[in-house]
């Protein structure tokens, strides 16, 4: 590509900027053309690492000049490198990119493939037939191809006594954010490992099931990995660490419930101040409030929470969750304040409901209210103040005469 496609593309693209109208069919088209523009960035990109014209900007790689001079993130530039690395040395499968007949990100996982398994001469035989799932499947299938590809591979390579190094080697996982303060969890585990982790997440499921559930199982999965990561932190603190689960860095306003600001965890998760009280509820956390230059003002333990015996009362009282008509176990609750510590609530059994993940968060974040009468039967409100229902603790029972 010479010059004047430079400038023809930028003629077009400022037409388009110019009338974004487009009809059905031209969406398809500018689809297919930005892969095209992909692929023949790629090839330009091959040929200038090639003629090493990078160094003369003082960089030491290609990639380090995209970044500096294409104003790309690193992982954008490592990507685009090994595309156009891919391109070259696999000119069958770039025709096809080239032709706008796979997506990118397709290609994308093609070339690290080809770069992870480090044997170029069993990928070419490879090739064609990931090729064709490339075309006509989705990324998860060519995911599930790639995979079969390099455990084949794998048990080729390896005789039977050292496979299981290779597989320790291959364990990982990624910890990632995504919108929202969303969290991505993407790993590898040996078999034996797997069987753990999926015995117990089975196992959570189990115990946290409700009958008439209509969630789907991966969403089931998600909310018991949850549930056993937060077992496992509230036994960390009885291991005479003292160390709080989490550290909560809010500014002085937005504590004090006058406005709302930065709010975040020690790990710079935005939190809303909601999340925060429910959080507070049932593990110890430190807050830390800062004024608006985030300068530590002050730092103290935010919650008192229920001791090991008020928590055995509790269960024995209300026996599962209060919430009018949830019928999930007291093991699978967390004990709420009622009123708020930091607002005068007290850690006792008469100030403390025990709630469900799922109602917790309604009371806190969802803003529905409660109201314990000494007698535990606890009323519920909806956010907009109107009564709901009311949920009564297990009966009393009257001492038999023996004499
Ligand atoms: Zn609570
Ligand atoms: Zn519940």
């Amino acid at each position: 590509m010479g010059a004047r496609g430079i400038e023809l593309l930028e003629h077009g693209i400022a037409d388009l900027c110019a009338n974004p109208k487009l009809v059905r069919e031209d969406l398809i088209l500018l689809a297919r053309l930005a892969r095209q523009v992909d692929a023949v960035f790629a090839t330009v990109v091959g040929e200038f690492d090639r003629s090493g014209g990078w160094a003369l900007d003082g960089r030491k790689s290609m990639a380090g000049w995209l970044e500096s001079q294409a104003a790309m993130t690193p992982s954008e530039a490592q990507r685009t490198v090994r595309r156009a690395k891919f391109a070259e040395a696999c000119p069958v499968t770039r025709a096809r990119w080239a032709s706008g007949a796979i997506a990118t990100e397709k290609l994308d996982r093609i070339a690290a493939l080809r770069h992870a398994a480090k044997d170029d001469a069993a990928f070419t035989l490879f090739e064609p037939s990931l090729l064709g799932v490339a075309m006509h499947g989705t990324i998860v299938d060519l995911a599930t191809a790639a995979h079969r590809w390099r455990d084949a591979l794998e048990a080729d390579r390896q005789t039977d006594d050292t496979k299981p190094n290779h597989q320790i080697e291959r364990e990982h996982l990624f910890v990632s954010e995504t919108f929202g303060g969303m969290g991505v969890l993407r790993g590898e585990f040996t078999p034996e490992n797997r069987e753990q982790i999926e015995t117990a997440l089975d196992r959570e499921m189990d115990r946290l099931h409700i009958a008439g559930d209509s969630r789907t199982v991966s969403q089931l999965r998600a909310e018991a990995l949850a549930s056993i990561m937060r077992q496992y932190n509230s036994q960390a603190i009885n291991a005479a660490t003292n160390q709080p689960h989490i550290s909560i860095h809010i500014d002085e306003p937005t504590w004090t419930g006058t406005a709302v600001g930065h709010c975040e965890t020690a790990r710079g998760m935005s939190l809303s101040r909601d999340t925060v009280a429910r959080v507070a509820c049932n593990a110890e956390i430190s807050i830390i409030t800062h004024a608006g230059d985030r300068i530590p003002l002050s730092m103290h333990r935010a919650q008192r929470t229920f001791t090991k015996h008020q928590r055995r009362a509790l269960e024995h009282r209300d026996t599962c969750c209060r919430y009018p008509g949830c019928a999930r176990p007291v093991t699978a609750t967390e004990a709420h304040h009622v009123e708020w510590w930091e607002l005068g609530g007290e850690t006792n059994l008469e100030n403390a409901a025990m709630l469900c993940y799922f109602h917790h968060r309604l009371v806190h974040e969802g803003k529905w209210t409660i109201k314990i009468d000494a007698d535990a039967t606890i009323k519920w409100f909806k956010p907009d103040g109107s009564y709901y229902a009311t949920s009564y603790p297990r009966p009393p029972t009257t001492p038999l005469p023996i004499k």
